[in-house]
Protein backbone atom coordinates (compact mmCIF):
# COMPACT_ATOMS: atom_id res chain seq x y z
CA UNK A 1 0.00 0.00 0.00
CA UNK A 2 1.44 3.33 -0.89
CA UNK A 3 1.70 5.76 2.16
CA UNK A 4 -0.22 9.03 0.90
CA UNK A 5 -1.15 12.03 2.82
CA UNK A 6 -4.38 10.61 2.63
CA UNK A 7 -3.49 7.38 3.81
CA UNK A 8 -5.33 7.37 7.28
CA UNK A 9 -2.68 4.24 8.19
CA UNK A 10 0.45 6.17 8.01
CA UNK A 11 -0.62 9.60 8.05
CA UNK A 12 0.87 12.99 9.60
CA UNK A 13 -1.54 14.75 11.01
CA UNK A 14 -0.82 18.05 10.13
CA UNK A 15 -0.10 17.43 6.14
CA UNK A 16 -2.79 18.90 3.94
CA UNK A 17 -1.40 18.75 0.71
CA UNK A 18 0.86 16.43 -1.07
CA UNK A 19 2.64 17.31 -4.35
CA UNK A 20 3.69 15.28 -7.03
CA UNK A 21 7.59 15.93 -6.24
CA UNK A 22 7.82 14.12 -3.21
CA UNK A 23 7.24 16.28 -0.25
CA UNK A 24 3.91 18.86 1.02
CA UNK A 25 4.03 21.47 3.31
CA UNK A 26 1.60 22.10 5.96
CA UNK A 27 -0.39 24.86 7.50
CA UNK A 28 2.89 26.44 8.77
CA UNK A 29 4.98 26.17 5.92
CA UNK A 30 6.43 23.13 6.93
CA UNK A 31 7.60 20.46 4.49
CA UNK A 32 6.05 16.93 5.04
CA UNK A 33 7.61 13.35 3.78
CA UNK A 34 6.69 9.95 3.94
CA UNK A 35 10.36 9.30 4.40
CA UNK A 36 13.42 11.71 4.64
CA UNK A 37 16.74 10.50 3.13
CA UNK A 38 19.77 12.72 4.46
CA UNK A 39 22.36 12.12 1.81
CA UNK A 40 22.05 12.02 -2.31
CA UNK A 41 24.94 9.60 -2.42
CA UNK A 42 24.66 6.29 -3.54
CA UNK A 43 22.73 4.27 -1.23
CA UNK A 44 20.68 7.50 -0.56
CA UNK A 45 19.59 7.05 -3.84
CA UNK A 46 18.83 3.52 -4.26
CA UNK A 47 16.89 3.70 -1.58
CA UNK A 48 14.66 6.57 -2.99
CA UNK A 49 14.48 4.55 -6.27
CA UNK A 50 12.99 1.47 -4.53
CA UNK A 51 10.83 3.05 -2.06
CA UNK A 52 9.68 5.43 -5.80
CA UNK A 53 8.97 2.44 -7.20
CA UNK A 54 6.45 0.79 -4.52
CA UNK A 55 4.97 4.64 -4.60
CA UNK A 56 6.38 5.69 -1.66
CA UNK A 57 7.53 9.40 -1.71
CA UNK A 58 10.74 10.60 -0.42
CA UNK A 59 12.83 13.94 0.08
CA UNK A 60 16.17 13.31 -0.51
CA UNK A 61 18.43 15.64 1.42
CA UNK A 62 21.85 16.90 -0.03
CA UNK A 63 24.26 19.13 1.77
CA UNK A 64 25.91 20.07 -1.32
CA UNK A 65 24.97 21.15 -4.67
CA UNK A 66 25.78 18.24 -6.83
CA UNK A 67 26.36 14.77 -6.61
CA UNK A 68 30.11 13.79 -4.92
CA UNK A 69 32.64 13.48 -7.84
CA UNK A 70 35.60 12.00 -5.83
CA UNK A 71 37.30 8.94 -7.18
CA UNK A 72 35.95 6.28 -4.62
CA UNK A 73 33.97 2.98 -5.68
CA UNK A 74 34.04 1.33 -8.88
CA UNK A 75 33.59 -2.07 -8.77
CA UNK A 76 30.21 -3.95 -7.65
CA UNK A 77 29.34 -7.86 -7.46
CA UNK A 78 27.73 -10.73 -5.84
CA UNK A 79 24.22 -10.02 -5.29
CA UNK A 80 24.24 -6.54 -6.18
CA UNK A 81 23.93 -7.75 -9.73
CA UNK A 82 20.36 -9.05 -8.44
CA UNK A 83 19.38 -5.49 -6.73
CA UNK A 84 20.37 -3.92 -10.59
CA UNK A 85 18.32 -6.60 -12.41
CA UNK A 86 15.11 -6.36 -9.95
CA UNK A 87 14.87 -2.30 -10.16
CA UNK A 88 15.54 -2.87 -14.22
CA UNK A 89 18.44 -0.97 -14.45
CA UNK A 90 21.26 -3.84 -14.68
CA UNK A 91 21.59 -4.06 -18.21
CA UNK A 92 22.59 -0.08 -18.24
CA UNK A 93 24.45 -0.43 -15.61
CA UNK A 94 26.73 -3.14 -16.99
CA UNK A 95 26.85 -1.79 -21.01
CA UNK A 96 28.09 1.15 -19.22
CA UNK A 97 31.13 -0.34 -16.94
CA UNK A 98 33.71 -2.30 -18.11
CA UNK A 99 33.35 -6.17 -16.99
CA UNK A 100 35.64 -8.01 -15.46
CA UNK A 101 35.96 -12.16 -14.92
CA UNK A 102 38.01 -11.84 -12.79
CA UNK A 103 41.18 -10.43 -10.96
CA UNK A 104 45.30 -10.88 -10.67
CA UNK A 105 47.67 -10.24 -8.42
CA UNK A 106 51.06 -9.28 -9.75
CA UNK A 107 54.27 -8.24 -8.62
CA UNK A 108 55.13 -4.41 -8.87
CA UNK A 109 56.21 -4.29 -12.86
CA UNK A 110 59.68 -5.33 -13.78
CA UNK A 111 57.51 -6.54 -14.47
CA UNK A 112 41.94 -16.71 -11.38
CA UNK A 113 38.48 -16.67 -11.88
CA UNK A 114 35.45 -15.89 -11.15
CA UNK A 115 33.36 -16.40 -14.27
CA UNK A 116 33.73 -16.48 -18.26
CA UNK A 117 31.45 -14.76 -20.52
CA UNK A 118 28.89 -17.27 -22.38
CA UNK A 119 28.64 -17.79 -26.28
CA UNK A 120 27.18 -13.96 -26.10
CA UNK A 121 29.88 -12.33 -24.76
CA UNK A 122 27.83 -11.50 -21.60
CA UNK A 123 28.65 -13.00 -18.14
CA UNK A 124 25.91 -14.34 -15.89
CA UNK A 125 24.74 -11.65 -13.19
CA UNK A 126 26.80 -12.26 -9.83
CA UNK A 127 29.27 -14.25 -11.37
CA UNK A 128 31.80 -10.97 -12.33
CA UNK A 129 32.61 -7.78 -11.52
CA UNK A 130 31.13 -4.35 -13.00
CA UNK A 131 34.01 -1.57 -12.81
CA UNK A 132 31.97 1.77 -13.49
CA UNK A 133 32.62 4.95 -11.47
CA UNK A 134 30.64 5.37 -8.22
CA UNK A 135 29.69 8.78 -9.30
CA UNK A 136 27.97 7.30 -12.39
CA UNK A 137 26.20 4.58 -10.51
CA UNK A 138 24.88 7.51 -8.04
CA UNK A 139 23.58 9.81 -11.22
CA UNK A 140 21.69 7.00 -12.80
CA UNK A 141 19.81 6.18 -9.33
CA UNK A 142 18.87 9.68 -9.45
CA UNK A 143 17.51 9.85 -12.70
CA UNK A 144 15.72 6.85 -12.23
CA UNK A 145 13.94 7.79 -9.16
CA UNK A 146 13.52 11.66 -9.90
CA UNK A 147 11.06 10.58 -13.24
CA UNK A 148 9.11 8.56 -11.49
CA UNK A 149 7.38 11.77 -9.82
CA UNK A 150 8.39 10.27 -6.64
CA UNK A 151 11.28 11.51 -5.20
CA UNK A 152 12.48 15.20 -4.71
CA UNK A 153 16.18 16.20 -4.03
CA UNK A 154 16.60 19.34 -2.22
CA UNK A 155 20.18 19.88 -3.15
CA UNK A 156 22.16 22.71 -0.40
CA UNK A 157 20.22 21.45 2.27
CA UNK A 158 22.74 20.52 5.33
CA UNK A 159 20.34 18.61 7.93
CA UNK A 160 21.93 20.19 11.46
CA UNK A 161 19.26 18.94 13.96
CA UNK A 162 16.78 16.19 14.58
CA UNK A 163 14.01 15.46 17.00
CA UNK A 164 11.71 12.67 16.86
CA UNK A 165 8.60 11.07 18.93
CA UNK A 166 6.43 7.99 18.72
CA UNK A 167 4.40 9.59 15.41
CA UNK A 168 7.28 11.71 13.61
CA UNK A 169 10.93 13.07 12.78
CA UNK A 170 11.49 16.25 12.12
CA UNK A 171 15.31 17.69 11.12
CA UNK A 172 16.52 21.08 10.94
CA UNK A 173 18.17 21.74 7.75
CA UNK A 174 20.47 24.68 6.91
CA UNK A 175 19.98 26.08 3.35
CA UNK A 176 22.18 27.40 0.88
CA UNK A 177 21.03 31.17 1.59
CA UNK A 178 21.66 30.84 4.71
CA UNK A 179 17.89 30.35 5.88
CA UNK A 180 16.53 27.30 8.15
CA UNK A 181 14.11 24.46 7.40
CA UNK A 182 12.36 22.16 9.03
CA UNK A 183 11.48 19.36 7.53
CA UNK A 184 8.95 15.97 9.11
CA UNK A 185 8.40 12.78 7.63
CA UNK A 186 7.40 9.68 9.25
CA UNK A 187 10.55 7.77 8.54
CA UNK A 188 14.26 8.88 7.93
CA UNK A 189 16.94 7.20 6.63
CA UNK A 190 20.69 8.55 7.29
CA UNK A 191 22.52 7.81 4.34
CA UNK A 192 24.87 10.41 4.89
CA UNK A 193 28.31 8.85 4.84
CA UNK A 194 31.16 7.87 6.84
CA UNK A 195 30.87 11.40 9.07
CA UNK A 196 26.96 11.17 9.12
CA UNK A 197 26.23 14.10 11.12
CA UNK A 198 22.64 11.69 12.38
CA UNK A 199 24.67 9.25 13.09
CA UNK A 200 26.04 11.75 15.89
CA UNK A 201 23.01 13.45 16.37
CA UNK A 202 21.00 10.41 17.11
CA UNK A 203 24.25 9.19 20.07
CA UNK A 204 25.35 6.30 18.29
CA UNK A 205 28.40 5.13 18.25
CA UNK A 206 31.25 3.82 15.62
CA UNK A 207 33.81 1.19 17.06
CA UNK A 208 36.50 -0.89 15.58
CA UNK A 209 40.08 0.43 14.14
CA UNK A 210 41.72 2.57 11.82
CA UNK A 211 44.95 1.73 10.09
CA UNK A 212 48.58 3.63 9.69
CA UNK A 213 48.37 3.90 5.87
CA UNK A 214 46.78 6.32 3.67
CA UNK A 215 45.08 5.42 0.39
CA UNK A 216 45.23 7.48 -2.30
CA UNK A 217 43.13 7.11 -5.31
CA UNK A 218 43.76 8.86 -8.89
CA UNK A 219 41.68 8.72 -11.70
CA UNK A 220 44.55 8.42 -14.56
CA UNK A 221 44.28 8.84 -19.10
CA UNK A 222 46.54 6.80 -20.21
CA UNK A 223 47.31 4.37 -23.26
CA UNK A 224 47.98 0.80 -22.24
CA UNK A 225 49.45 -1.41 -24.19
CA UNK A 226 48.72 -4.55 -23.11
CA UNK A 227 45.02 -5.02 -21.54
CA UNK A 228 44.84 -8.28 -20.07
CA UNK A 229 41.34 -10.86 -19.54
CA UNK A 230 41.75 -9.84 -16.19
CA UNK A 231 42.23 -6.00 -16.36
CA UNK A 232 41.23 -5.64 -12.46
CA UNK A 233 44.98 -6.09 -10.23
CA UNK A 234 46.13 -6.08 -7.29
CA UNK A 235 50.19 -5.33 -6.75
CA UNK A 236 51.38 -7.42 -3.98
CA UNK A 237 53.96 -5.64 -1.89
CA UNK A 238 55.36 -5.06 1.61
CA UNK A 239 55.24 -0.97 0.50
CA UNK A 240 53.79 0.07 -2.56
CA UNK A 241 50.62 -1.88 -2.82
CA UNK A 242 47.49 -1.15 -4.81
CA UNK A 243 44.70 -1.85 -7.18
CA UNK A 244 44.52 -0.77 -10.70
CA UNK A 245 41.53 -0.95 -12.87
CA UNK A 246 39.43 0.61 -15.97
CA UNK A 247 37.35 2.73 -15.30
CA UNK A 248 35.69 2.45 -19.11
CA UNK A 249 35.71 0.08 -21.90
CA UNK A 250 39.02 0.20 -22.32
CA UNK A 251 41.49 -1.00 -25.59
CA UNK A 252 45.33 -1.80 -25.87
CA UNK A 253 46.88 0.94 -27.73
CA UNK A 254 44.14 3.69 -26.77
CA UNK A 255 43.95 6.41 -24.24
CA UNK A 256 41.31 5.25 -21.75
CA UNK A 257 40.46 6.02 -17.95
CA UNK A 258 41.90 4.00 -15.24
CA UNK A 259 41.78 3.86 -11.21
CA UNK A 260 45.31 3.37 -9.68
CA UNK A 261 44.76 2.93 -6.07
CA UNK A 262 47.65 3.30 -4.36
CA UNK A 263 49.12 2.67 -0.59
CA UNK A 264 50.48 5.92 0.73
CA UNK A 265 53.83 4.69 2.66
CA UNK A 266 53.84 5.38 6.77
CA UNK A 267 56.82 6.92 6.60
CA UNK A 268 58.62 8.68 2.84
CA UNK A 269 61.54 6.62 3.89
CA UNK A 270 63.87 3.89 5.32
CA UNK A 271 64.79 6.45 8.91
CA UNK A 272 62.20 5.22 10.90
CA UNK A 273 62.98 8.73 12.99
CA UNK A 274 61.39 10.36 9.65
CA UNK A 275 58.21 12.69 9.74
CA UNK A 276 55.29 11.03 8.07
CA UNK A 277 54.37 13.23 4.89
CA UNK A 278 51.49 16.04 5.32
CA UNK A 279 48.05 15.19 3.48
CA UNK A 280 49.12 18.25 1.40
CA UNK A 281 52.58 16.94 0.55
CA UNK A 282 51.28 13.64 -0.43
CA UNK A 283 49.35 15.06 -2.96
CA UNK A 284 52.02 17.21 -4.82
CA UNK A 285 51.85 15.96 -8.07
CA UNK A 286 55.54 14.68 -8.04
CA UNK A 287 54.57 12.84 -5.20
CA UNK A 288 51.58 11.33 -7.22
CA UNK A 289 53.52 10.74 -10.31
CA UNK A 290 56.63 8.88 -7.67
CA UNK A 291 54.12 6.36 -6.58
CA UNK A 292 52.05 6.00 -9.82
CA UNK A 293 55.32 5.52 -11.95
CA UNK A 294 55.81 2.18 -9.58
CA UNK A 295 52.65 0.95 -10.89
CA UNK A 296 52.00 1.95 -14.82
CA UNK A 297 53.83 -0.21 -17.17
CA UNK A 298 54.89 0.78 -20.68
CA UNK A 299 57.14 2.97 -22.34
CA UNK A 300 59.03 5.55 -20.59
CA UNK A 301 58.63 8.82 -20.37
CA UNK A 302 55.01 7.79 -19.91
CA UNK A 303 52.31 9.89 -21.06
CA UNK A 304 49.89 9.32 -18.66
CA UNK A 305 47.60 12.01 -17.29
CA UNK A 306 46.01 12.40 -13.55
CA UNK A 307 42.30 13.94 -13.70
CA UNK A 308 41.47 13.13 -10.40
CA UNK A 309 43.26 12.39 -7.17
CA UNK A 310 41.94 11.95 -3.52
CA UNK A 311 43.80 10.91 -0.27
CA UNK A 312 41.49 8.70 2.03
CA UNK A 313 42.15 7.30 5.55
CA UNK A 314 41.20 3.23 5.86
CA UNK A 315 39.12 2.11 8.56
CA UNK A 316 37.35 -1.25 9.88
CA UNK A 317 34.27 0.73 12.21
CA UNK A 318 30.58 -0.29 12.60
CA UNK A 319 27.66 1.44 14.42
CA UNK A 320 26.49 -0.12 17.77
CA UNK A 321 22.91 0.17 15.76
CA UNK A 322 21.43 1.07 13.00
CA UNK A 323 17.75 1.90 14.24
CA UNK A 324 16.74 4.06 16.53
CA UNK A 325 12.74 5.46 17.18
CA UNK A 326 11.65 6.00 13.48
CA UNK A 327 15.20 6.17 12.22
CA UNK A 328 17.64 4.26 10.33
CA UNK A 329 21.49 4.40 9.13
CA UNK A 330 22.84 2.57 5.91
CA UNK A 331 25.74 2.39 3.95
CA UNK A 332 28.89 4.18 5.05
CA UNK A 333 27.01 5.93 8.18
CA UNK A 334 26.45 2.98 9.62
CA UNK A 335 30.22 0.66 8.61
CA UNK A 336 32.99 1.65 6.41
CA UNK A 337 35.90 -1.19 5.95
CA UNK A 338 39.04 -0.94 3.74
CA UNK A 339 38.62 -0.25 0.19
CA UNK A 340 40.47 -3.73 -1.17
CA UNK A 341 37.65 -6.03 -3.08
CA UNK A 342 35.47 -3.82 -3.41
CA UNK A 343 33.04 -4.48 -0.50
CA UNK A 344 31.91 -1.16 1.37
CA UNK A 345 28.84 0.60 -1.42
CA UNK A 346 28.20 -3.05 -2.14
CA UNK A 347 27.05 -3.10 1.87
CA UNK A 348 25.79 -0.35 1.41
CA UNK A 349 23.31 -1.11 -1.49
CA UNK A 350 22.47 -4.35 0.18
CA UNK A 351 21.51 -2.00 3.06
CA UNK A 352 19.63 0.49 0.60
CA UNK A 353 17.97 -2.84 -0.45
CA UNK A 354 16.94 -4.12 2.64
CA UNK A 355 15.72 -0.92 3.85
CA UNK A 356 13.25 -0.25 1.54
CA UNK A 357 11.95 -3.81 1.87
CA UNK A 358 11.66 -2.59 5.43
CA UNK A 359 9.61 0.40 5.29
CA UNK A 360 7.63 -0.68 2.44
CA UNK A 361 6.35 -3.48 5.14
CA UNK A 362 5.66 -0.74 7.42
CA UNK A 363 3.78 1.33 4.81
CA UNK A 364 1.89 -1.70 4.17
CA UNK A 365 0.28 -2.01 7.37
CA UNK A 366 -1.01 0.34 10.85
CA UNK A 367 1.98 2.28 12.61
CA UNK A 368 0.65 0.65 15.42
CA UNK A 369 1.20 -3.07 14.37
CA UNK A 370 3.19 -4.70 17.03
CA UNK A 371 5.54 -6.33 14.58
CA UNK A 372 6.74 -3.13 13.06
CA UNK A 373 9.35 -2.33 15.89
CA UNK A 374 10.74 -6.19 15.93
CA UNK A 375 11.32 -5.78 12.07
CA UNK A 376 12.65 -2.39 12.60
CA UNK A 377 15.63 -3.85 15.45
CA UNK A 378 15.62 -7.29 12.71
CA UNK A 379 17.28 -5.09 10.01
CA UNK A 380 20.02 -3.39 11.90
CA UNK A 381 21.01 -6.89 13.86
CA UNK A 382 21.00 -8.60 10.46
CA UNK A 383 22.73 -5.78 8.49
CA UNK A 384 25.16 -5.21 11.44
CA UNK A 385 25.81 -9.37 11.57
CA UNK A 386 26.31 -9.38 7.87
CA UNK A 387 29.46 -6.55 8.50
CA UNK A 388 30.35 -7.91 11.62
CA UNK A 389 30.68 -11.65 10.48
CA UNK A 390 31.48 -11.51 6.55
CA UNK A 391 32.63 -7.76 5.38
CA UNK A 392 34.68 -6.98 8.21
CA UNK A 393 37.15 -10.21 8.25
CA UNK A 394 37.14 -10.57 4.14
CA UNK A 395 37.76 -6.58 4.00
CA UNK A 396 40.72 -7.08 6.39
CA UNK A 397 42.45 -10.53 4.97
CA UNK A 398 41.70 -9.03 1.12
CA UNK A 399 43.74 -6.11 2.57
CA UNK A 400 46.61 -7.57 4.64
CA UNK A 401 46.90 -10.38 1.63
CA UNK A 402 48.57 -7.19 -0.41
CA UNK A 403 51.25 -6.32 2.08
CA UNK A 404 51.42 -8.66 4.51
CA UNK A 405 54.89 -10.23 3.60
CA UNK A 406 57.09 -10.30 0.56
CA UNK A 407 55.38 -11.05 -2.38
CA UNK A 408 56.87 -14.83 -3.13
CA UNK A 409 56.02 -15.56 0.30
CA UNK A 410 52.72 -14.79 0.13
CA UNK A 411 51.72 -16.55 -2.89
CA UNK A 412 53.21 -19.70 -1.31
CA UNK A 413 51.81 -18.95 2.53
CA UNK A 414 48.26 -17.36 2.13
CA UNK A 415 45.29 -19.45 2.09
CA UNK A 416 43.47 -18.20 -0.31
CA UNK A 417 46.65 -17.93 -2.82
CA UNK A 418 47.06 -21.65 -2.12
CA UNK A 419 43.62 -22.73 -2.76
CA UNK A 420 43.76 -20.58 -5.52
CA UNK A 421 47.02 -22.85 -7.11
CA UNK A 422 44.51 -25.82 -6.11
CA UNK A 423 42.41 -24.34 -8.16
CA UNK A 424 39.68 -26.66 -7.22
CA UNK A 425 36.19 -24.85 -7.73
CA UNK A 426 34.47 -26.61 -5.29
CA UNK A 427 36.79 -25.69 -2.91
CA UNK A 428 36.84 -21.75 -4.39
CA UNK A 429 32.99 -21.60 -3.81
CA UNK A 430 33.00 -22.80 -0.54
CA UNK A 431 35.67 -19.87 0.57
CA UNK A 432 33.30 -16.88 -1.50
CA UNK A 433 29.88 -19.36 0.01
CA UNK A 434 29.61 -17.09 3.22
CA UNK A 435 30.18 -13.57 1.25
CA UNK A 436 27.51 -14.41 -1.72
CA UNK A 437 25.10 -16.43 0.32
CA UNK A 438 24.75 -13.85 3.78
CA UNK A 439 25.42 -10.53 1.86
CA UNK A 440 22.06 -9.95 1.21
CA UNK A 441 19.58 -9.28 3.46
CA UNK A 442 15.26 -10.77 2.48
CA UNK A 443 13.64 -8.64 5.21
CA UNK A 444 10.56 -10.40 4.30
CA UNK A 445 12.02 -13.65 6.29
CA UNK A 446 11.46 -11.42 9.60
CA UNK A 447 7.54 -10.76 8.62
CA UNK A 448 4.49 -13.32 10.03
CA UNK A 449 3.81 -15.45 7.03
CA UNK A 450 0.77 -14.36 4.94
CA UNK A 451 1.31 -10.74 4.85
CA UNK A 452 1.26 -9.27 1.28
CA UNK A 453 4.70 -7.23 0.29
CA UNK A 454 4.55 -6.23 -3.25
CA UNK A 455 7.48 -6.30 -5.43
CA UNK A 456 8.90 -3.20 -6.36
CA UNK A 457 8.10 -2.52 -9.91
CA UNK A 458 11.08 -0.97 -12.80
CA UNK A 459 10.19 2.48 -13.48
C1 LIG B 1 39.27 4.88 -2.83
C2 LIG B 1 37.99 4.18 -2.54
C3 LIG B 1 37.59 3.13 -3.35
C4 LIG B 1 36.41 2.43 -3.08
N1 LIG B 1 36.06 1.39 -3.88
C5 LIG B 1 34.93 0.70 -3.66
C6 LIG B 1 34.49 -0.33 -4.56
O1 LIG B 1 35.13 -0.59 -5.57
N2 LIG B 1 33.33 -0.98 -4.28
C7 LIG B 1 32.60 -0.69 -3.17
O2 LIG B 1 31.58 -1.36 -2.95
N3 LIG B 1 32.97 0.31 -2.31
C8 LIG B 1 34.09 1.02 -2.54
N4 LIG B 1 34.44 2.08 -1.72
C9 LIG B 1 33.52 2.51 -0.63
C10 LIG B 1 32.43 3.50 -1.15
O3 LIG B 1 33.03 4.63 -1.75
C11 LIG B 1 31.54 3.94 0.00
O4 LIG B 1 31.10 2.77 0.67
C12 LIG B 1 30.33 4.74 -0.52
O5 LIG B 1 30.70 6.05 -0.89
C13 LIG B 1 29.22 4.86 0.52
O6 LIG B 1 28.11 5.46 -0.06
P1 LIG B 1 27.05 6.25 0.83
O7 LIG B 1 25.93 6.62 -0.10
O8 LIG B 1 26.76 5.45 2.07
O9 LIG B 1 27.82 7.54 1.35
P2 LIG B 1 28.47 8.75 0.53
O10 LIG B 1 28.80 8.33 -0.85
O11 LIG B 1 29.57 9.27 1.38
O12 LIG B 1 27.28 9.82 0.43
C14 LIG B 1 26.86 10.53 1.56
C15 LIG B 1 26.18 11.81 1.09
O13 LIG B 1 25.61 12.47 2.21
C16 LIG B 1 25.86 13.86 2.11
N5 LIG B 1 25.80 14.43 3.47
C17 LIG B 1 26.69 14.27 4.49
N6 LIG B 1 26.27 14.91 5.59
C18 LIG B 1 25.09 15.50 5.28
C19 LIG B 1 24.17 16.31 6.02
N7 LIG B 1 24.37 16.65 7.31
N8 LIG B 1 23.05 16.75 5.38
C20 LIG B 1 22.81 16.43 4.06
N9 LIG B 1 23.66 15.69 3.33
C21 LIG B 1 24.78 15.20 3.92
C22 LIG B 1 27.24 13.94 1.47
O14 LIG B 1 27.49 15.21 0.87
C23 LIG B 1 27.16 12.80 0.45
O15 LIG B 1 26.66 13.22 -0.80
C24 LIG B 1 35.60 2.80 -1.97
C25 LIG B 1 36.00 3.88 -1.15
C26 LIG B 1 37.18 4.57 -1.44
C27 LIG B 1 37.56 5.74 -0.58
Amino acid sequence: MAPHASDSRHEIPTANGTSTDGSSTNANGTDVAPVIIVGAGPVGLLLALRLAMNQIRTVVLEKEPWLNPLPRAIGYHGPVHNVFEEIGLYDQIAAEGMASGGYAWRKLPTDNSMGKPGPDGKFTPGHYSIQLAQCRLAEIFLENATKTGFTKVLWEHEVTGLSQDEHQVSVKVATASGGEKVIRGQYLAACDGSRSTVRKLLGIRLSGHSWPERFLATDVLRVAPVVPDFSVHFTVDETFWGVVTPLEHVEAGKQGLWRYSLAVPEKPNDDINSAPLTDEQVLEPEYVDSLLLRQIDGPRPSSHVVVRKSLYKMHQLLASTMHRGRCFLAGDSAHINNPIGGLGLCTGLLDGDALARTLQIAFSTSPSDPNLEPLFNRYSTERRWVFQNVIHPFSSANKIRLHGAKPDDVVREDWYFTALARGDPKELQDIHRPLYAQWRTDMRKFWPAGTDVKEPKAP
